[in-house]
């Protein structure tokens, strides 16, 4: 059993006018065979809340807990929680000048393991990883994100998420950018993932799009740093059709 666990998170980020309370008090239960759906307008802190999970240093936790199967997330090192079996898909991922798809695969699988993958096993895994995302075998020897196109680097990210196998996927705006055909080929990938034994996702989304390829199990509409309604798909049906205004007219209330 899996069981990320969020409660009444807080959280600031440093500005030129000092520190700004950007989420205010986040609670959310994701277990093992659940995906949640996070859907807000752009600015409402669902980034943040990514970077916080995945324990960037911008981002001060000034109350609220997060844990993984009882454990303080909070506490972790970002190479800990990777460990722990968190996995974050950045919504603007950075280049890695110099380091290759392959060996920076290779790298991530070993710290997060504590041993290195099996040599023959790992290139095999590598290769179905890449073709199952319609990603040329040649692909690997690329520098990490170094021009990458858009649909590239979320494909990267879902090849990362296969191999590396984590427990929690926090998944941000992984659908931006992507043509109807790369959507669908990053959504299968999702959805082989989620098919695994114990698997949780956080899918960080400001369109409804993707939803039509990955069913969610819980949908949230997060404004103001807060969630501020939680249902099933039918919240997302409701949102295609009428946006976001009328819970953005009640957070400025
Ligand atoms: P979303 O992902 O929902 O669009 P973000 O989490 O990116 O929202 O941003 C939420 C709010 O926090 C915005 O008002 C944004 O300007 C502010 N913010 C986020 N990160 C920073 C930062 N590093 N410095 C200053 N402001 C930030
Ligand atoms: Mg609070
Ligand atoms: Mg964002």
């Amino acid at each position: 059993m899996t069981t990320l666990d969020i409660k009444d998170l807080h959280v600031t980020v440093e500005t030129e006018d000092g520190p700004k309370e950007i989420l205010k008090g986040v609670t959310l239960t994701i277990k093992d065979g659940e995906t949640h759906a996070i859907m807000g307008p752009n600015g409402s802190g669902k980034s943040t809340l990514a970077y916080s999970i995945a324990g960037h240093p911008k981002y001060t936790v000034t109350g609220g807990s997060v844990t993984l199967d009882g454990a303080d997330v909070l506490a972790m090192s970002v190479d800990e929680r990777a460990r722990a079996g968190l996995f974050l898909a950045m919504q603007y991922p950075v280049e890695v000048p110099g380091v290759s798809v392959s060996n920076f695969l290779r790298t991530a699988k070993t710290a997060i393991d504590g041993e290195a993958p099996k040599l023959r096993t790992w290139v095999k895994d590598v290769n179905t990883a890449l073709q199952a995302l319609d990603l040329d075998p040649t692909f690997g020897t690329r520098s990490v994100n170094e021009g990458f196109s858009g649909g590239e680097k979320k494909r990267h990210e879902i090849a990362q998420l296969e191999l590396l196998d984590p427990k929690v996927a926090v998944l941000d705006e992984t659908d931006s950018g992507l043509d109807i055909d790369a959507l669908k080929v990053v959504a299968e990938g999702v959805n082989r993932f989620r098919a695994r034994e114990g698997k949780g996702v956080l899918l960080i989304t400001h369109y409804t799009r993707i939803l039509r390829y990955i069913e969610p199990t819980f949908v949230h509409v997060f404004v103001d740093g807060k969630v501020a309604e939680s249902g099933g798909r039918e919240l997302a049906d409701q949102l295609e059709a009428e946006g976001y205004d009328k819970y953005v007219r009640t957070a400025a209330v």
